[in-house]
């Protein structure tokens, strides 16, 4: 582990413009459960069902059962942010990263101080009124304690939609996560098993232009075979704590 934090500090180092990507194995350092990891609803509900539901047709068409599927299986309980994103903010304040996309919507690097931060599957803590003219966000907290199952805007009793990106939805903000990826001199992966689209080929499209590709994930991902440099843990607040300590 000693020389991947060698390796891991001189490259942030040497490197003028770093980009960051996070996927679930960062949050589960936090508390929050893989939806594709082994005891993930992905495995126990099958990923049909959850394709199915967790659709933006669906969500159109059957509100109410959307809601009831989704206050059971995608509400998060509190949780707060883990060592690693603590370390990937504060390396952002001392300018040694410059952003993050991230496909997690559970907005732990926004709550843990990181400013520039591409959330290209939206954030669970938001709720946004689906009538055009109206658009008004709300809070997570006003829909956990609406009254009803479908939560609606006090204003103009349109019904809410949590901004994250379903099954049958774009992803937000393709071009600048695009942007940010092939810009950057040094890319770091933590947490994903780089199997995901579009990010995934956002990766390898930055793999076949730059070598400096870092892979830090529990187990294999699709892209180990580029990387520059593959660190296998699954205590990344550990690792990125003593590669920050030698930055400093
Ligand atoms: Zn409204």
């Amino acid at each position: 582990m000693a020389s991947d934090v060698d390796r891991l500090a001189g490259l942030i180092k040497s490197s003028n413009y770093t980009v960051v990507v996070t996927g679930a194995g960062i949050s589960t350092e936090a508390g929050i459960p893989d939806f594709r990891g082994e005891k993930g609803i992905y495995r126990q509900l099958g990923e049909d069902r959850v394709m199915r539901i967790i659709n933006i047709d669906f969500f159109n068409r059957h509100p109410e059962e959307f809601y009831e599927f989704y206050r059971q299986y995608f509400e998060f309980p509190p949780v707060t942010p883990s060592q690693a994103h603590y370390r990937l903010a504060e390396m952002e304040a001392d300018g040694l990263i410059h952003g993050i996309v991230t496909q997690n919507i559970d907005n732990l690097h926004q709550l843990a101080g990181s400013k520039k931060v591409i959330p290209v599957h939206g954030t669970a803590n938001v709720f946004i009124c689906q009538n055009r003219k109206c658009r008004k966000e709300y809070p997570d907290d006003y829909v956990k304690n609406y009254a009803e199952t479908v939560p609606r805007c006090k204003e103009c009793n349109g019904v809410l939609k949590p901004d994250v990106v379903l099954f049958g939805e774009n992803i937000k903000n393709y071009m600048d996560a695009r942007e940010m990826i092939l810009d950057a001199r040094l890319l770091i992966v933590i947490g994903s098993s780089l199997t995901v689209y579009p990010l995934a080929g956002f990766v390898r499209e930055f793999s076949t232009s730059f070598q400096d590709l870092v892979i830090i994930n529990k187990g294999p991902t699709a892209m180990d075979h580029a990387a520059l440099l593959k660190i296998d843990t699954g205590s990344t607040g550990q690792l990125l704590t003593e590669v920050y300590r030698q930055l400093k």
